[in-house]
């Protein structure tokens, strides 16, 4: 059944879309579909009245050749409206900036997974088999724009009538053991949008994982991992964390036993949310601070590709929790006053981000660890070098000295 609706329903310029429907009909009269989240959020919104924000960034298919389509657009729209165009026409998309709305073109495509969690290979196709690559059913309808206004929906999973029940769910059998990246997004979405994933979904996650498809396993060396997952599951792990209710999308995948795809500590970790939380008050990097309770985080940080300050944050983390075990836990550290704790910190030269992620793990002595991470490390001297030149002390490695001793005289009175 066709549905032809007009354009006005999706409450972003439906002028801009008719203009680019326009231009592909009379270049080759190549079809142009909105895609993805803009379908998905403005048949939510309808449903809901309204209820459902979204950025506005569109997602377009087109049906042709992106290069001939980019220089067409570029003609009509001018300068003054269409900034930004980068064209990538060997993959065949762009992305340009028109009337200071996003938008992101990809010519219609099939794709096709040479062994599991690799990069898919691209051919150019159909609008239909460019439907048949997508995560969800909710994400794979589209909205064929006629220059007359109207709009066509393809939905051919079955999408609407999942949005209606709220669910999220797999468009085939083989969806996670292509691109286990899927679990992660459909984390993101459940709890952005209040969605719950499919019985037979959630099925799919929890044997696909289990069977472990991928030649890589754990234990192997990292660099024999498909690089491009480590990426991938490292992006969208920063989405999670950065744009999304991260604590239920967390909740998610321990629900679904999915976080066993990263490691199985995580996966049985109860405290992971009181770890996390702890973490966003230090303001630490979250995805850090979750990958510090993995049973090898430097091993987990390297296959993931982590930003190269974090991962040496992780190899300096173990050797901290080393250090406690050896040179305090087995002291009478429960008697250590400010300046102890902040000789014994200081004089190993620990890293600030390094404390303050052995404070997220709540052993025993975290609290002094705070107060030095939060107070103590701060204190400066109660005497500027001018003042104590002014007193006759000679500047050179005296200064210092002095400086240094009035610093810890200042902690030494703190509690
Ligand atoms: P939003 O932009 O609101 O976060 P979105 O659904 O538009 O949501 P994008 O990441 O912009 O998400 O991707 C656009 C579309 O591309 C998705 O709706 C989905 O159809 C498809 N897509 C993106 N990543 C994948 C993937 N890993 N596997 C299959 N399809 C994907
Ligand atoms: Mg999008």
């Amino acid at each position: 059944m066709k549905l032809v609706r007009s354009l006005d329903f999706l409450d972003i310029s439906s002028d801009l879309i008719i203009d680019l429907a326009l231009q592909a009909k009379l270049l080759d009269h190549g079809r142009l579909a909105l895609v993805g989240g803009a379908v998905r959020d403005a048949f939510l919104s309808d449903l809901c009245s309204g209820a459902c924000q979204r950025t506005p960034d569109l997602d377009f298919v087109y049906e042709g050749d992106m290069n001939l389509f980019c220089i067409r657009l570029q003609a009509y729209f001018g300068l003054q409206r269409m900034q930004q165009l980068r064209l990538h026409d060997h993959f065949g998309t762009a992305t340009l900036q028109l009337d200071s709305v996003r938008i992101d073109l990809a010519s219609a495509r099939l794709e096709t997974y040479p062994s599991p969690a690799e990069n898919p290979l691209v051919v150019f196709s159909s609008l239909e088999n460019d439907l048949s690559r997508r995560d969800f059913t909710v994400n794979a309808m589209a909205l064929v724009v006629n220059a007359d206004g109207d709009s066509e929906l393809l939905d051919p999973y079955g999408g609407s009538h999942h949005l209606i029940s709220r669910e999220l769910v797999f468009l085939h059998d083989e969806s996670v053991s292509e691109d286990p990246t899927r679990v992660i997004r459909g984390a993101r979405y459940a709890a952005r949008l209040g969605f719950s994933l499919g019985t037979q979904s959630i099925r799919q996650v929890k044997s696909t994982l289990q069977l472990w498809p991928w030649s890589w396993r754990f234990g192997d060396p990292v660099d024999l991992v498909p690089p491009a997952l480590g990426t991938r599951l490292r992006m969208e792990l920063e989405l999670l964390f950065n744009n999304e209710p991260w604590p239920q999308a967390l909740s998610s995948l321990q629900d679904w036993s999915a976080l066993s795809l990263l490691d199985q500590n995580l996966q049985n970790d109860s405290l992971l949310y009181p770890r996390l939380r702890c973490a966003n008050r230090l303001q630490l990097p979250l995805l850090c601070a979750l990958l510090s309770a993995a049973a090898d985080p430097v091993a987990l940080s390297q296959r993931l590709q982590i930003p190269g300050q974090q991962q040496r944050w992780l190899e300096e983390l173990l050797l901290f929790r080393r250090w406690l075990e050896t040179d305090v836990l087995i002291t009478s550290w429960g008697e250590w006053d400010a300046l102890q704790w902040t000789c014994s910190l200081e004089q190993e030269c620990w890293t600030p981000e390094v404390v303050a992620l052995s404070i997220c793990d709540h052993q025993v002595c975290w609290r002094p660890l705070l107060r030095w991470w939060g107070r103590w490390r701060h204190v400066s001297a109660e005497i500027t070098a001018s003042e104590l030149i002014n007193q006759g002390v000679p500047p050179g490695p005296r200064l210092g000295d002095e400086l240094h001793k009035s610093r810890l005289q200042a902690i030494e009175r703190m509690r």
